[in-house]
């Protein structure tokens, strides 16, 4: 069976091109390095030990997509292609919309041209807006605090539309939580651009000496120790995640939403303490406000993923920041950095 991965080559894709490549997929990827690098092209060839056809490609470009599915015969899509940073949706949502919704609708429509109905989507936790209550189930109403959040939502709602419209389409949703470290074997990782805004990616920074030390976004929430809960899973499980919702939409028609989390809460202390464990290195903090538009507590009730895609999470917070440790040692320049293995 023949996958196009759209955004194969960033943090998540090429995570999970690896194991489609493992588990015996063919893989055709796509991806127009706008937040990625073409060395994860061969570092996935590497690990997996097959090759793959590889797209510098944009979903903007609808003449690329129909190019892409011309010269390929494709069964199903993993749709990870989009722009994700929270604050930057708020500075350049036309930018956000445009992308994520045009890039999606083009996307949708080479594929109905095509014949191809089954698509695995990128969805976010972020759907979930703010809450009163956790764990966060699949049922629970809708809704978006920024223009990023916004373009996860109303793609939700379009691709809702699509199997209205269209009874084929086979459509799995899966909003992830917070995925955080990276392959086991230090070579594929995160590797943002600029300062990270996101909590692991600064905190390894901060162990590894490029940051002084991190800020700690509020202590004053209704949180065990004040900080904030989200619920982390390691890039790993949540790629198997994938492979599950794959085999799943492949045998099926409708559209499900599920959940990618452990069910587990840590705060941003518990996530400090493990990480200074897991690194040996002590990690200077000091409590900041609390950052605008941030929510208290996030995390997943995961039972209808482990019930219908038979997926679970498996690996731990310690797990977690090891492998986001030596991901960071490894490659203290991410992508192009020189490689010197520990
Ligand atoms: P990423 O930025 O590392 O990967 C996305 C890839 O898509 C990048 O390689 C980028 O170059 C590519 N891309 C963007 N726009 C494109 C376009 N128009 N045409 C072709 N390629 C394009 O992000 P990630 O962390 O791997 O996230 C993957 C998906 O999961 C995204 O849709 C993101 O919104 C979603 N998501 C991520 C997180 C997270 O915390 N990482 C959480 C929830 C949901
Ligand atoms: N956080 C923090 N300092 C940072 C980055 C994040 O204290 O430099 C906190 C943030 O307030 C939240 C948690 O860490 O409680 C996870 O933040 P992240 O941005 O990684 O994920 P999100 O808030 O989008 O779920």
């Amino acid at each position: 069976m023949s996958i196009l991965v759209t955004g194969g080559t960033g943090y998540i894709g090429s995570h999970t091109c690896v194991q489609l490549l493992s588990a015996g997929f063919d893989i055709v990827l796509l991806d127009n390095f706008s937040n990625s690098k073409p060395e994860v092209i061969d570092r996935i060839k590497e690990i997996a030990g097959r090759d793959f056809t590889f797209y510098q490609a944009d979903l903007l470009n609808k003449k690329e997509i129909v190019s892409i599915f011309e010269k390929n015969k494709i069964d199903a899509v993993i749709h990870f292609a989009g722009l994700k940073a929270v604050g930057e949706s708020v500075s350049i949502p036309i930018n956000y919309y445009h992308n994520n919704i045009t890039g999606t609708l083009n996307l949708c429509s080479v594929m109905e041209q095509f014949g191809v109905y089954n698509l695995v989507f990128s969805s976010s936790a972020t759907v979930y807006g703010t809450q009163d209550q956790v764990p966060l189930h699949e049922d629970l109403p809708l809704s978006a605090t920024n223009p990023y959040g916004r373009t996860k939502l109303m793609i939700e709602n379009i691709l809702n539309d699509l199997y209205v419209s269209n009874t084929n389409w086979s459509i799995a949703l899966l909003r992830y939580f917070n995925p955080v470290g990276a392959h086991s074997s230090g070579r594929l990782g995160e590797d943002p651009n600029g300062i990270p805004n996101n909590l692991v990616p600064y905190i390894t920074q901060v162990a590894i000496g490029k940051l002084p030390e991190l800020k700690v976004y509020g202590n004053n929430y209704p949180t065990k120790d004040g900080t904030g809960v989200r619920d982390y899973i390691h890039v790993e499980d949540l790629s198997e995640g994938h492979i599950k919702a794959l085999e799943k939409v492949t045998i099926t028609s409708g559209i499900n939403a599920y959940n990618l989390g452990t069910g587990i809460g840590y705060s941003v202390l518990d996530m400090i303490n493990t990480f200074s464990k897991a690194s040996g290195r002590e990690i200077p903090y000091k409590i900041t406000n609390r950052r605008p538009g941030d929510i208290g507590e996030s995390f997943a009730d995961p039972s209808k993923a482990e019930k219908e895609l038979n997926w679970k999470a498996k690996k731990d917070l310690y797990e977690m920041c090891i492998d986001s440790w030596r991901w960071q040692v490894n490659n203290p320049n991410g992508y192009e950095s020189k490689v010197t293995v520990v």
